[in-house]
């Protein structure tokens, strides 16, 4: 529900950034009929507001983290506040039955092989 809310006030504020564009086309094409106007200003909204709509809704640029303190790194055997990625686009271990932590260091390292393994050859 937390994350519904998040996504629902973020698409809110979203929704607000097109308040400028629409009075500027209102103002801009003010010989034009109202109506008219409006629709070329939703026209030039949408053309940039679809790839930010896009993204809220599509959780690309979402990703979960679990940190934990006090564990062993699975890479390197220090004890450590240990972090694991759970989820991104292409990458869910929501439900990992033996969840692996790591040291600052090593999930730096972890996380950028798996961002590379995840790159289109
Ligand atoms: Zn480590």
């Amino acid at each position: 529900m937390k994350k519904f809310i998040m996504k629902y006030v973020l698409y809110l504020v979203r929704w607000q950034l097109s308040t400028p564009i629409l009075a500027v086309c209102v103002v801009w094409l003010k010989d034009w009929p109202t109506t008219w106007s409006t629709a070329m200003a939703n026209l030039i909204g949408g053309l940039g507001f679809f790839w930010i709509d896009k993204l809220i809704f599509t959780g690309k640029l979402r990703e979960e983290w679990e940190i934990r303190e006090n564990v062993l790194c699975c890479d390197c055997g220090k004890q450590s506040r240990g972090y694991r990625l759970v989820f991104k686009k292409g990458y869910d271990k929501r439900d990992d039955p033996k969840p692996e932590f790591r040291c600052e260091a090593c999930s730096i390292t972890k996380k950028q092989q798996i961002d590379a393994a995840m790159q289109p050859a």
